[in-house]
Protein backbone atom coordinates (compact mmCIF):
# COMPACT_ATOMS: atom_id res chain seq x y z
CA UNK A 1 0.00 0.00 0.00
CA UNK A 2 2.93 2.50 0.64
CA UNK A 3 4.44 1.53 -2.14
CA UNK A 4 1.23 2.27 -4.19
CA UNK A 5 1.19 5.42 -2.85
CA UNK A 6 4.81 6.81 -3.48
CA UNK A 7 4.87 5.38 -7.19
CA UNK A 8 1.43 7.42 -7.32
CA UNK A 9 3.07 10.89 -5.63
CA UNK A 10 6.11 10.22 -8.32
CA UNK A 11 4.00 10.13 -11.10
CA UNK A 12 2.24 13.26 -9.94
CA UNK A 13 5.23 15.25 -9.23
CA UNK A 14 6.43 14.18 -12.72
CA UNK A 15 3.04 14.68 -14.54
CA UNK A 16 3.06 18.59 -12.97
CA UNK A 17 6.19 19.50 -13.72
CA UNK A 18 5.22 18.24 -17.53
CA UNK A 19 3.21 19.76 -17.58
CA UNK A 20 3.41 23.37 -16.04
CA UNK A 21 6.40 23.31 -17.86
CA UNK A 22 4.96 22.98 -21.17
CA UNK A 23 2.26 25.58 -20.06
CA UNK A 24 4.96 27.82 -19.52
CA UNK A 25 6.50 27.68 -23.31
CA UNK A 26 3.25 27.96 -24.74
CA UNK A 27 3.13 30.92 -27.07
CA UNK A 28 2.41 33.98 -25.63
CA UNK A 29 0.26 34.64 -28.85
CA UNK A 30 -1.24 31.10 -29.70
CA UNK A 31 -3.26 30.39 -33.28
CA UNK A 32 -6.64 28.80 -33.14
CA UNK A 33 -5.11 25.56 -34.19
CA UNK A 34 -2.35 26.07 -30.92
CA UNK A 35 -4.90 26.44 -28.59
CA UNK A 36 -6.66 24.01 -30.12
CA UNK A 37 -3.94 21.32 -29.74
CA UNK A 38 -3.62 22.18 -26.22
CA UNK A 39 -7.86 21.87 -25.11
CA UNK A 40 -7.41 18.71 -26.79
CA UNK A 41 -4.05 17.59 -24.58
CA UNK A 42 -5.63 18.69 -21.50
CA UNK A 43 -9.06 16.72 -22.13
CA UNK A 44 -7.18 13.75 -23.28
CA UNK A 45 -4.80 13.69 -20.46
CA UNK A 46 -8.13 14.01 -18.32
CA UNK A 47 -8.96 10.25 -20.28
CA UNK A 48 -6.09 8.52 -20.28
CA UNK A 49 -4.41 9.69 -16.72
CA UNK A 50 -3.14 6.46 -15.70
CA UNK A 51 -4.34 6.69 -12.25
CA UNK A 52 -7.82 6.27 -12.11
CA UNK A 53 -9.08 8.54 -9.02
CA UNK A 54 -6.79 11.09 -10.23
CA UNK A 55 -8.09 11.23 -13.75
CA UNK A 56 -12.04 10.80 -12.37
CA UNK A 57 -11.10 14.00 -10.51
CA UNK A 58 -9.22 15.71 -13.15
CA UNK A 59 -12.54 15.53 -15.43
CA UNK A 60 -15.02 17.29 -13.07
CA UNK A 61 -12.26 19.87 -12.63
CA UNK A 62 -11.83 20.51 -16.69
CA UNK A 63 -16.02 21.01 -16.19
CA UNK A 64 -15.54 23.28 -13.35
CA UNK A 65 -12.36 25.37 -15.28
CA UNK A 66 -12.40 25.22 -18.48
CA UNK A 67 -8.86 25.06 -20.37
CA UNK A 68 -7.71 28.64 -20.72
CA UNK A 69 -5.60 28.93 -24.13
CA UNK A 70 -5.76 32.45 -24.74
CA UNK A 71 -2.19 33.21 -23.80
CA UNK A 72 0.73 31.68 -21.88
CA UNK A 73 0.03 33.67 -19.19
CA UNK A 74 -3.79 32.32 -19.46
CA UNK A 75 -2.74 29.07 -19.56
CA UNK A 76 -0.24 28.89 -17.04
CA UNK A 77 -2.16 30.76 -14.13
CA UNK A 78 -4.87 28.09 -15.16
CA UNK A 79 -2.72 24.97 -14.34
CA UNK A 80 -1.56 26.78 -11.23
CA UNK A 81 -5.44 26.84 -10.26
CA UNK A 82 -6.07 23.58 -11.46
CA UNK A 83 -3.20 22.23 -8.92
CA UNK A 84 -4.36 24.28 -6.03
CA UNK A 85 -7.17 22.83 -6.36
CA UNK A 86 -6.21 19.10 -6.51
CA UNK A 87 -3.86 19.79 -3.30
CA UNK A 88 -6.75 21.17 -0.99
CA UNK A 89 -8.20 18.11 -2.02
CA UNK A 90 -5.21 16.62 -1.06
CA UNK A 91 -4.43 18.79 2.14
CA UNK A 92 -1.51 20.42 0.66
CA UNK A 93 -0.41 23.90 0.90
CA UNK A 94 -1.57 26.08 -1.46
CA UNK A 95 0.91 27.41 -4.17
CA UNK A 96 1.31 30.95 -4.46
CA UNK A 97 0.35 31.56 -8.27
CA UNK A 98 2.11 35.11 -8.61
CA UNK A 99 5.45 33.45 -8.89
CA UNK A 100 5.01 30.55 -11.31
CA UNK A 101 6.03 32.52 -14.35
CA UNK A 102 9.97 32.32 -12.72
CA UNK A 103 9.31 28.38 -11.75
CA UNK A 104 9.46 26.38 -14.66
CA UNK A 105 11.65 26.43 -17.47
CA UNK A 106 12.49 23.75 -19.85
CA UNK A 107 15.72 23.62 -19.93
CA UNK A 108 15.98 24.93 -23.88
CA UNK A 109 18.67 26.93 -23.69
CA UNK A 110 17.43 29.92 -25.86
CA UNK A 111 14.35 29.96 -24.40
CA UNK A 112 15.36 30.19 -20.94
CA UNK A 113 18.34 32.39 -21.70
CA UNK A 114 15.25 35.10 -22.71
CA UNK A 115 13.67 34.24 -19.64
CA UNK A 116 16.26 35.14 -17.33
CA UNK A 117 17.00 38.63 -18.73
P1 LIG B 1 2.97 17.99 -6.13
O1 LIG B 1 1.56 18.38 -5.87
O2 LIG B 1 3.25 16.84 -7.02
O3 LIG B 1 3.72 19.28 -6.71
C1 LIG B 1 5.05 19.21 -7.16
C2 LIG B 1 5.66 20.58 -7.03
O4 LIG B 1 4.95 21.50 -7.84
C3 LIG B 1 5.57 21.17 -5.63
O5 LIG B 1 6.62 20.73 -4.83
C4 LIG B 1 5.61 22.65 -5.89
O6 LIG B 1 6.95 23.08 -6.06
C5 LIG B 1 4.90 22.78 -7.22
N1 LIG B 1 3.51 23.19 -7.08
C6 LIG B 1 2.63 22.93 -6.09
N2 LIG B 1 1.45 23.48 -6.34
C7 LIG B 1 1.57 24.13 -7.53
C8 LIG B 1 0.68 24.90 -8.30
N3 LIG B 1 -0.58 25.12 -7.92
N4 LIG B 1 1.12 25.40 -9.46
C9 LIG B 1 2.40 25.19 -9.86
N5 LIG B 1 3.30 24.48 -9.17
C10 LIG B 1 2.88 23.95 -8.00
N6 LIG B 1 -2.94 12.19 -5.87
C11 LIG B 1 -3.86 11.59 -5.09
O7 LIG B 1 -3.51 10.99 -4.08
N7 LIG B 1 -5.20 11.68 -5.40
C12 LIG B 1 -5.65 12.35 -6.50
O8 LIG B 1 -6.85 12.40 -6.76
C13 LIG B 1 -4.68 12.96 -7.34
N8 LIG B 1 -5.07 13.60 -8.48
C14 LIG B 1 -4.12 14.07 -9.33
C15 LIG B 1 -4.51 14.64 -10.53
C16 LIG B 1 -3.58 15.07 -11.45
C17 LIG B 1 -4.03 15.64 -12.76
C18 LIG B 1 -2.20 14.95 -11.15
C19 LIG B 1 -1.16 15.41 -12.16
C20 LIG B 1 -1.80 14.41 -9.95
C21 LIG B 1 -2.74 13.97 -9.02
N9 LIG B 1 -2.37 13.41 -7.80
C22 LIG B 1 -3.31 12.85 -6.99
C23 LIG B 1 -0.96 13.46 -7.35
C24 LIG B 1 -0.75 14.68 -6.43
O9 LIG B 1 -1.27 15.87 -7.02
C25 LIG B 1 0.74 14.95 -6.15
O10 LIG B 1 1.45 15.03 -7.35
C26 LIG B 1 1.40 13.91 -5.26
O11 LIG B 1 0.65 13.70 -4.09
C27 LIG B 1 2.83 14.36 -4.86
O12 LIG B 1 2.68 15.58 -4.15
P2 LIG B 1 3.84 16.56 -3.78
O13 LIG B 1 3.54 17.07 -2.41
O14 LIG B 1 5.18 15.95 -4.00
O15 LIG B 1 3.72 17.82 -4.75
Amino acid sequence: KLGNETIKQELGRASWKLLHTMLARFPEKPTMDEREALKSYLYLFGRLYPCGECATHFRLLLQKYPPQTSSRDAASQWGCVVHNAVNERLGKEIFDCGTIADKYHCGCAEEDEKKKK
